[in-house]
């Protein structure tokens, strides 16, 4: 599942293809993938976007007069960039054919994902982003400060997306595990100076697998077909049982908020 790197990284490799080359033709192929589906998407025509804004695993494509496309990748979303000439892939739900001779082509063969339709990114803000928290990237330890009069256990708190947006199963374990931060540690109990290697951990994290591409458990693929590389570098993520990089102590398996979470035992202890 493609998580805010993959996502950012889908970002960057757009922005050449995109930014600043008007918009040729739009084509929905498949209705009940746009919301909503009777948006005027080919109002873009004409148009060029010239701004992208990643907000945890949201996307936004802005136009030059405002209109906003939200992407969202899901399951198994991938934004194709290709010659507008070669042959249409399987499951390609939109196609938006550029004046550079090729083609954004938005494709979900198992179809969590899809496309949003606003007039205006206010309009996209204001609705996509009211609930979310500040983007796991530029999060700070003034963000969180507020969890000193809260209640709740530190990796469901992460993964609720109230605190800080964009962060799945994946990250959160690794940036628990270089945090050394018990999963079920309670907020409210972080002293300031582990609060402070939270941020700089998921920052860390998430730059590392930014930089390699993405992590790449399935499905995930970049504009250019490319899989991620960030899988073998994970140090706590899907390693139960095997031996913590840091101490050499077993890591541990169990779950949490309903899902699978790796630690170490030793290094990261509830306080
Ligand atoms: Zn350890």
């Amino acid at each position: 599942m493609p998580e805010l790197p993959e996502v950012e990284e889908v970002r960057r490799s757009l922005e050449p293809e995109l930014l600043g080359v008007p918009i040729l033709s739009v084509e929905l192929l498949r209705g009940d993938f746009l919301t909503p589906p009777t948006a005027p998407l080919k109002k873009l025509v004409g148009h060029a976007f010239v701004r992208t804004v990643r907000h945890g695993k949201k996307l936004f494509l802005i136009a030059d007069d405002g209109q906003t496309l939200l992407i969202h990748l899901g399951m198994s979303g991938r934004v194709d960039c290709v010659a507008s000439d070669s042959s249409l892939a399987k499951h390609t739900h939109v196609r938006f054919a550029l004046a550079s001779k090729r083609d954004m082509r938005l494709r979900d063969p198992r179809r969590f994902g899809g496309a949003w339709y606003y007039q205006t990114f206010e309009a996209a803000r204001v609705r996509e982003l009211g609930a979310l928290g500040p983007d796991a990237l530029v999060v700070t330890v003034q963000h969180l400060a507020h969890w000193k009069q809260t209640r709740g256990r530190l990796k469901p708190r992460l993964l609720g997306q109230k605190d800080v947006a964009g962060l799945g199963n994946i990250y959160v374990d690794e940036a628990l595990w270089l945090a050394r931060l018990h999963p079920l540690q309670r907020v409210d109990r972080i002293a300031p100076e582990r609060l402070g290697a939270l941020v700089a951990a998921i920052r860390t994290v998430l730059e590392q697998s930014i930089r390699s591409g993405g992590t790449t458990l399935r499905d995930y693929r970049n504009v250019a077909d490319q899989p991620g590389e960030f899988a073998r570098q994970l140090q706590a993520y899907g390693r139960a049982g095997l031996p913590c990089l840091r101490c050499g102590g077993a890591l541990r398996g169990v779950q949490v908020a309903g899902r699978t979470t790796v630690f170490c035992p030793v290094c990261q202890r509830r306080r």
